[in-house]
């Protein structure tokens, strides 16, 4: 349900910072301005312009804080109501002072996300780019944030109308020889809602089949670097950040626990876990690292398996190559820029390879791009309309809409009664209309807008 009523938020990060923001929204948003916010010009505030003024508490006359200040009427705004923001100083006592004022004015606390959803319901912005605004906040690459963009662009939500006006148009067609029973369904008609249905279905393959590119760019991938002491996995790490940030000796057993680090590699959002090398050992502490570092291997999306190339494969490489047995797994060949004498045994002969040096860095430009290649499945992501769904949601409502329009096309071809391919095509719509917000229930709005951060 809509409430008209006023709500305020801080919408900048906790913490100190240069300028705090407050924003209000509501129709006493324009009533609070003017009560709390002193422009130096005097005057009224004219929409749309930023004002250099006072906040003050009417009530004691008290100046809390020097800002700039604009004040959005309605429709043009986030929110598409009377939207007032103040930019104070970025104390967090100042702001909150600030926060305080609005409410003793009548407005109330926003709730996570609130002003985004407001701009839902006001028509402003479609689910989808509800969404999205939440994914460019949290975007970790350019590629995943070039990705919220086009879906804030409205990409993504043209690509479901197309799905959703090939269906009502197929729905029209069946309805009309419910209402007209005595006309029969001709071929030419028959063959125009295929037609119809084929092409909604044909787009709903092309983005489902881009999910789990769509998905790793948003959520981000971990990869966790594996194999025995001195095989060069923290010097990985290092020339895969560029940076010296595990610590690299010649002294095996090092790295005792997990070090992580994220990254970005050609795109991906990588999460880089370098772990305690596996070997045997009698150090307890060594021995919880390594404990640790087999744990991981279960939830790590990508393992790289790192062997020393200037040494033979020994038992402790057999070892952890049997426990990665179940994991999507990259051999990295290390210290090629030493004589070769690594030979991998005929069990390891499935298993990706890439020769490095972590040393000279040869080899590590291949590694990366081997790394993309396992998640991206030759997605365009550097083109401008590039798009694909990134979320569970958006990707179990077309799942869904697709296996009942596959339904729909058998029920056509073996004449089902034209009331329940009716009622197939409405759910399909449902399901469809469901990613963009158009037939979404109030608890899963719930549920999606209390995931966004407060002020936003
Ligand atoms: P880790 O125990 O697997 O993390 O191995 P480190 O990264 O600490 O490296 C162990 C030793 O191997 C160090 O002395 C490194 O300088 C050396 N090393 C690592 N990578 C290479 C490489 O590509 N070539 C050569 N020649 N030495 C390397």
């Amino acid at each position: 349900m809509y409430v008209h009523d006023t709500i305020a938020a801080i919408s900048t990060p906790p913490g100190n910072g240069g300028i705090g923001i407050v924003r209000i929204s509501g129709e006493q948003a324009a009533d609070i301005a003017t009560a709390i916010f002193k422009p130096v010009c005097n005057g009224g505030l004219i929409s749309h312009r930023f004002y250099f003024g006072v906040v003050t508490d009417p009530m004691d006359g008290d100046v809390i804080d020097e800002s700039m200040a604009v004040l959005m009427r309605a429709p043009r705004s986030y929110t598409r109501e009377d939207v007032f923001e103040i930019h104070c100083h970025g104390g967090m006592l100042v702001v909150d002072q600030v926060l305080s004022l609005c409410l003793k004015h009548g407005a109330r606390l926003a709730d996570p996300g609130e002003f985004t959803r407001r701009a839902f319901l006001n028509g402003r912005i479609d689910l989808v780019q509800a969404e999205s605004v939440m994914d460019i906040i949290s975007s970790k690459s350019e590629a995943a944030l070039r990705l919220a963009q086009h879906q804030r662009e409205g990409l993504l939500s043209r690509r479901i109308e197309e799905i959703h006006k090939d269906l009502l148009h197929a729905l029209a067609l069946v309805e009309a020889y419910i209402d007209f029973p005595e006309d029969d369904l001709g071929e030419a008609d028959l063959s125009s809602i295929f037609d119809r249905v084929q092409s909604a279905r044909i787009i709903i393959d092309n983005l489902l089949s881009g999910f789990d590119d769509g998905r790793v760019l948003r959520e981000g991938i971990s990869v966790l670097i594996i194999g025995k002491p001195n095989a060069g996995k923290s010097s990985l790490l290092n020339r895969l950040l560029n940076e010296n940030r595990a610590i690299v000796t010649h002294i095996p057993g090092t790295t005792r626990d997990i070090i992580e680090e994220t990254l970005n590699i050609g795109g991906l959002p990588v999460r880089l876990l370098d772990s305690a090398g596996i070997r045997h050992t009698d150090d307890l502490v060594e021995q919880e690292g390594i404990r640790r570092a087999l744990d991981k291997i279960p939830q790590a999306d990508l393992v790289l398996f790192v062997m020393d190339a200037s040494h033979s494969f020994d038992q402790e490489d057999q070892l952890i190559f049997e426990g990665l047995k179940e994991s999507r797994l990259i051999g990295v060949l290390n210290k090629s820029d030493l004589p070769p004498k690594l030979e991998l045994p005929e069990y390891c002969q499935g298993m990706t390879c890439v020769p490095i040096s972590a040393h000279t860095g040869e080899g590590v430009d291949l590694l990366r791009d081997h790394i993309c290649r396992c998640f991206l499945h030759g997605s365009a992501i550097d083109s401008r309309e590039f798009i694909a769904i990134s979320r569970a949601r958006h990707h179990d409502a077309l799942v869904s809409a697709e296996s009942i329009l596959q339904r729909f096309l058998q029920g056509i071809q073996v004449k089902v009664e034209l009331e329940l391919l009716a009622v197939d095509l409405r759910e399909a719509l449902r399901a469809v209309g469901s990613v963009t917000g158009q037939s979404t229930p109030d608890d899963i709005l719930d549920v999606i807008f209390s995931s966004f951060c407060i002020g936003k």
